[in-house]
């Protein structure tokens, strides 16, 4: 989400006159987009920040502008009174503040857009965000597009609710306008965000549905790959299965977060589901796409997981083979229901203890699951080159290395395997 709101704010940027610069240092105007999930994200930004003051100090011209979950959509007054240094403060997704400070502050030095009398300038700066930014242009090959924003679920360790506030869709045709702009600069795969993605449209005016906006996005022309996350496993429906499974461009890879692998546990978080439900998911997800690329998150450490609950995490981990799983160690988030009634009461050693133990079990189970690719052929998006080797994915999303004198970037191959390790895949191309 950050990274979608990072490029829509720097194409605004750009239309404002302002160029990319690659030293807090030198530029005349610096925005931190700020990750609060969990802790160690919120101390790295006021490490930033701390660095920023200095620089303010000796250059009191420049603008600092503070964006994202730590603003989140109540927050400002209370950071403005603890970072008085920064000027502009902009909840998640929300770029207006800063626009409407620099116009105020007469900082758009060249509009690069065409005078249209009917629209405001805000409006028509707005308005560009589906512009790639310098930076990507000619580069990027896939984007983030946010469909889904905030979040009303309200799991007991989230802070994301608070944070980017009630969850609201952004319309069909705004999406598919989004999509096909960035298809016209040489993006080929997208991937839809939202916090509960598989909850698009049931808020809208319009019936919609993710369902329906896959197939929407589906038509559209030179695009050749959709991914979406993140999903809920209350809501992926039957209908939603049948679109990945039909749509041609829809890649058969899914991120459902389970969280825990106990009831209780599950029921301290609110997630809404019993493992037996996961399970039946699972079979469900396997019934109609039966290689589906399956991605989970963990939290390890959540107050009052004991042992035996931690161990059934492991044993659905066991169990289900998932394609990759993202581990967190549970980390105290203000305001929320288990920060104010939930003691956390599992050590940090003991935490990492689990975590590396979930880590060993995928880390195994990723590079036998991987094995089974060596000697077969896959098809790659080659999405940038790094040290001398192009990097793409599969629609599977396995990371794939290999080498080639041509210019590759952007164009889909076929790769065959020689090598697997947990994480990524090594081959050589197939004429
Ligand atoms: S569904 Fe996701 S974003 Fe929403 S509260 Fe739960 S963990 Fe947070």
């Amino acid at each position: 989400m950050n990274e979608a709101d990072s490029r829509h704010l720097a194409s605004q940027l750009e239309t404002m006159g302002y160029t990319p610069c690659p030293l807090p240092e030198e530029a005349d105007l610096v925005v931190l987009n700020t990750c609060v999930v969990r802790q160690q994200a919120e101390n790295r930004i006021y490490g930033r920040l701390g660095s920023l003051k200095t620089i303010k100090h000796e250059r009191p011209d420049m603008t600092i502008g503070l964006m994202g979950c730590l603003v989140g959509v109540k927050e400002a007054p209370a950071l403005r009174k603890r970072f008085p240094y920064v000027d502009v403060f902009m909840p998640p997704s929300d770029s207006g503040p800063l626009i409407d400070y620099l116009q105020a502050n007469d900082q758009v030095e060249t509009l690069q857009l065409e005078e249209q009398r009917d629209r405001t300038l805000r409006d028509a700066i707005q308005d560009s965000k589906n512009l790639l930014p310098i930076e990507q242009r000619g580069k990027a090959v896939t984007a983030f597009v946010p469909i889904v924003l905030g979040c009303s679920h309200a799991c007991t360790f989230c802070i994301i609710p608070y944070r980017r506030g009630l969850e609201r869709s952004r319309s069909t045709d705004e999406i598919v306008a989004e999509v096909k702009a960035l298809v016209g600069q040489g993006i080929r795969e997208v991937t839809l965000l939202g916090q509960i993605v598989d909850r698009f449209g049931l808020d809208l005016p319009e019936p919609a549905t993710l369902a329906s906006l896959l197939r929407e996005i589906n038509a559209i022309a030179g695009l050749e790959r959709i991914r979406f996350l993140t999903s809920h496993p209350n809501w992926m429906t039957d209908e939603l299965l049948d679109a990945v499974a039909e749509l041609d461009k829809v890649c058969p890879h899914l991120e459902v977060p389970v969280q825990a692998g106990n009831d209780i546990v599950l029921e301290n978080m609110r997630r809404g589901y019993t493992v037996d439900k996961y399970y039946e998911l699972i079979d469900r997800i396997r019934a109609r796409i039966p290689h589906a690329a399956i991605h989970t998150d963990i939290i390890v450490g959540f107050p009052g997981e004991s042992e035996a609950q931690f161990k059934d995490t492991y044993n659905l981990l066991e169990t289900v083979q998932f394609d990759k799983v993202h581990i967190s160690k549970y980390s105290v988030r203000p305001k929320t229901v288990a920060a104010r009634r939930m003691p956390d009461d599992v050590s940090e050693k003991e935490k990492s203890r689990r975590r590396d133990l979930l880590d060993q079990l995928q880390r195994s189970s990723l590079t036998g699951k991987n094995q089974q690719l060596v000697g077969k052929t896959v098809s790659v998006l080659v999405e940038s080159e790094q040290k001398g080797r192009w990097r793409g994915r599969t629609p599977h999303n396995k990371l794939v290395f290999f080498e080639d004198d041509s210019d590759l970037i952007g164009r889909i191959v076929d790769v065959q395997i020689d090598h697997a390790g947990p994480w990524s895949l090594l081959g050589k191309m197939i004429a």
